[in-house]
């Protein structure tokens, strides 16, 4: 049986009339909060999600059919990680696309960049293979000068096959050196401009060599200063690469790129975690990323941002050794100073934070590079 509508709304009578409105009232007053909180939860969960969106960057060097060594990963267990991305779900995507990803604010799910540094000879001969047999995109970081320098390097033939089924290029140098070192009998002009040759020439040789633009460089060693991160900017490169071992947010800046090395001998569940971890928020980190440091006493750590970690799994590191820290809960700094008896060493330290997350229990890493000059 049909409601006859003509006649409930027909009804003549000012009580009704009155009570009607009412109850229009209330519906519109429900019609609207439910719209209201659902966009207010909406924004919440998208601002939250953005946070936590996290991509790693991984980083090889040299494979092999025998046993894995530190820069050195057999070739069955590289092709568990890749197939391990595959299972998962995970968008494998190229730098370039990172890079327009981070442009817009905008990436596919679960993220993952592959890039492999120095060029040698097994990354044609071996996991070239296994990233065309799952279609992984990679992006390759070359030193010009070790192509076709022996049977373990690269030939620009190989390269240029490669980049034409889904590699990139990227610059590694010319000769791999630690940028920061000075060479015998030079001075601040002698070493510039040889600084300037290695990040300015390997690109105009890369091009030159593959016939398209060079948009990345990756410091060796990891290591760098402001000065050489503006040289680097300033050769007209759109994304940098270093080597502090921390995953990537939507806020990352694309001339700070952080990428996880993956060493021959760790374990697949240390795969796993890397993919896993999540950065800590920090309000501060001293001294800054990329510093040239003179003193050897100097205060090292950070003002942690949340409370999303559990204290007691707090972990810092200095150049790979742990460090014993002061952490204050109520500023949540954590902080350690060298022992007046032992000095910093002059050299580049990565500087790693560490703990785990309270809810997840998945890693949370801030990552960092100091030098003492
Ligand atoms: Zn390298």
């Amino acid at each position: 049986m049909f409601l006859n509508q003509e006649n409930l709304y027909s009804l003549p009578a000012k009580k009704n009339i009155s009570l009607f409105i009412f109850r229009l009232f209330i519906v519109v007053l429900i019609v609207t909060s439910v719209i209201f909180y659902h966009s207010i939860f909406l924004i919440t969960n998208n601002a939250v999600y953005a946070e936590e969106i996290i991509i790693p960057i991984l980083d090889y060097h040299n494979f092999t059919t025998e046993e894995s060594s530190s820069y050195k990963i057999n070739i069955i267990e590289f092709e568990k990680q890749m197939g391990y991305l595959a299972a998962h779900n995970y968008s494998v995507i190229s730098l370039s696309e990172l890079l327009a990803g981070l442009r817009a604010g905008q990436l596919p799910p679960k993220p993952i960049v592959i890039t492999i540094d120095d060029g040698y000879k097994s990354t044609y001969t071996l996991a070239y293979p296994v990233l065309r047999k799952f279609n992984f995109p990679a992006t390759l970081f070359i030193y010009t000068n070790f192509i076709e320098k022996n049977n373990g390097s690269l030939t620009w033939e190989e390269i240029r096959e490669m980049t034409s089924h889904n590699i990139e290029i990227g610059s590694h140098t010319l000769s791999h050196c630690n940028l920061l070192k000075y060479k015998k009998n030079e001075n601040y002009e002698t070493y510039l401009a040889r600084i300037r040759r290695e990040v300015f020439l390997s690109k105009e040789i890369l091009e030159s060599k593959i016939g398209s633009k060079v948009k990345f460089f990756a410091y060796p060693y990891g290591v760098y200063s402001p000065i050489i991160k503006n040289l680097v900017i300033q050769a007209g490169y759109e994304g940098i690469l270093n080597a502090n071992s921390m995953n990537n947010t939507l806020n990352t800046h694309l001339f700070s790129l952080n990428r996880q090395i993956i060493f021959g001998q760790s374990s697949f569940n240390s795969f796993i975690r890397i993919l896993n971890q999540r950065p800590f928020n920090t309000s501060q980190i001293f001294p800054y990323d990329g510093i040239i440091e003179n003193n050897q006493f100097v205060k090292i750590g950070a003002i942690l941002e949340d409370d999303n970690y559990d204290a007691k799994t707090l972990s810092m590191k200095l150049g790979g050794a742990k460090v014993k820290f002061n952490f204050n809960p109520k500023n949540r700094e954590i902080s350690f100073t060298p022992d007046s008896l032992k000095p910093l060493i002059k050299k580049s330290y990565i500087v790693n934070i560490t703990a785990l997350d309270k809810n997840s229990q998945h890693q949370r890493k801030i990552s960092w590079l100091i030098t003492i000059k």
